[in-house]
C-alpha cells in the first residue's frame, strides 16, 4: 500500500451533519464538490433567513443517512423538482435533491455546526438579498 498523503487524508474527512434535534443525521466524507449561497425566495422560506448556505456533495460521499426523515417535493423557478429532506419531529432541513443536480445532494452547512466550512464561491439570487447585508467582494453572482 503507498503511504497516504495528506490529500489522501483531507479526502477521507467524515462530517456530520444534523438537524435540530439530532434525529436525523447525514454522514459525507470527503470535500464538497461546491459551496454556495442562495438568496432566493424558496431558500429564504426554508432557511428564515437571508440566504441558504449549501455544499454539493456527489452520492458516493454519502456514507449513511441515519434516522426518519420526510421529504417534500416543490418546484423550481425552471419548472423542475427539488426534493428538500428534513427531520419530521423538528422540521430542519438536512439536504436537498434535485431534477437539474443528478447524483448528488446539496447538504445545509449549517447542519455541520462548523463554522469554519468553506467560504461559499458564489451566491445565487443575490438580486434577492436584503440591502442591508454585504458580502464579501469574492463571493461572485453565481
Ligand atoms: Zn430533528
Ligand atoms: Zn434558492
Amino acid at each position: 500500500m503507498p503511504p497516504a498523503t495528506t490529500t489522501a487524508t483531507e479526502a477521507h474527512t467524515q462530517r456530520i451533519a444534523r438537524c435540530g434535534c439530532r434525529r436525523l443525521k447525514l454522514t459525507v466524507s470527503g470535500e464538497p464538490r461546491r459551496v454556495y449561497l442562495c438568496a432566493c425566495s424558496e431558500c429564504r422560506r426554508a432557511t428564515g433567513s437571508v440566504f441558504a448556505w449549501r455544499a454539493i456533495f456527489p452520492d458516493s460521499a454519502i456514507v449513511a443517512v441515519e434516522g426518519e426523515s420526510s421529504v417534500w417535493r416543490r418546484g423550481s423557478d425552471a419548472g423542475r423538482w427539488i426534493e428538500q429532506v428534513f427531520c419530521p419531529g423538528c422540521g430542519g432541513l438536512v439536504f436537498m435533491r434535485a431534477e437539474a443536480m443528478p447524483g448528488a445532494i446539496s447538504v445545509s452547512v449549517g447542519s455541520f455546526d462548523d463554522p469554519g466550512f468553506s467560504p461559499p464561491a458564489a451566491i445565487h439570487n443575490r438580486s434577492h438579498q436584503p440591502d442591508w447585508y454585504r458580502l464579501a467582494d469574492d463571493v461572485a453572482e453565481g
